[in-house]
């Protein structure tokens, strides 16, 4: 008797592609914070950094469109008061890479979607006091919402592109990609030489300046590109 063995693999998150019926399968979630010099300002400094600043959230950190935003509670207590908002283009890689010139970058890039890397800000002050390593201020479930990812093409310039968030239908944060420290290309040479980059992995890409506070029931809108992309998902306590 023939014997079959069936092998199961636990996939990654899967992504809806805009316009398809397919989905991209997440690997790695990258992020890249002080990326836009007046976002850093905003946070009382001047100094840019010298090279990108990487962090990374696991990918079950990643919800769509409809979908809540929740506030982590741990033993009956929520585990922050401070729940913020950042908005951030995201580029989703094609294929494995590292030491990659760049020059040659935009030949890894599977397309782009709009994202919100939300920070429990009073939890990553607390840690950055003490020394203490960030992941559970930007990596709980739901800390990274993204919308459907749009295929890359001609007709969309990634360094030249708006960002906007409206919260409850007004204007919170606006800004424009093309005023990066590290535009997409330097990024991904830099992740793909320190980390190596995978097929499937997500860079997020920092938030330009005006970064704020919700609370619970704030419905958020997140465009990318004047209304190319939509990210929409709502802040549940
Ligand atoms: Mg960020």
């Amino acid at each position: 008797m023939t014997k079959f063995i069936i092998l199961t693999f636990k996939l990654g998150k899967k992504i809806k592609i805009s316009g398809k019926s397919d989905y991209f399968e997440v690997n790695n979630v990258f992020c890249i914070g002080k990326n836009y010099f007046d976002h850093i300002k905003e946070f009382g400094s001047t100094e840019k950094p010298e090279n990108p600043v990487v962090f990374l959230k696991p990918n079950s950190a990643l919800i769509q469109s409809g979908e809540k935003i929740i506030i982590p509670e741990y033993q009956g207590r929520k585990i922050s008061e401070s729940l913020h908002y950042e908005t951030e283009m995201v580029v989703a890689i094609s294929k494995d890479g590292s030491f990659i010139p760049e020059d040659n970058a935009s030949e890894y890039i599977f397309g782009y979607a709009v994202g919100l890397d939300m920070t429990l800000r009073d939890v990553q002050g607390e840690a950055k006091k003490k020394g203490l390593p960030w992941s559970t201020a930007k990596g709980f479930y739901s800390s990274a919402p993204v919308s459907d990812i749009m295929t890359a093409n001609d007709g969309f310039n990634p360094m030249n592109t708006n960002l906007e968030l409206k919260i409850n239908g007004s204007r919170k944060q606006f800004g424009n990609t093309g005023v990066m420290i590290f535009n997409i290309y330097k990024l991904i040479s830099y992740i793909s030489t320190i980390f190596h980059l995978q097929k499937g992995d997500l860079i997020f890409t920092g938030t330009p300046e005006g970064v704020g506070e919700v609370r619970k029931s704030d419905s958020l809108e997140a465009v990318l590109g004047d209304g190319l992309l939509k990210l929409n998902v709502e802040v549940d306590g």
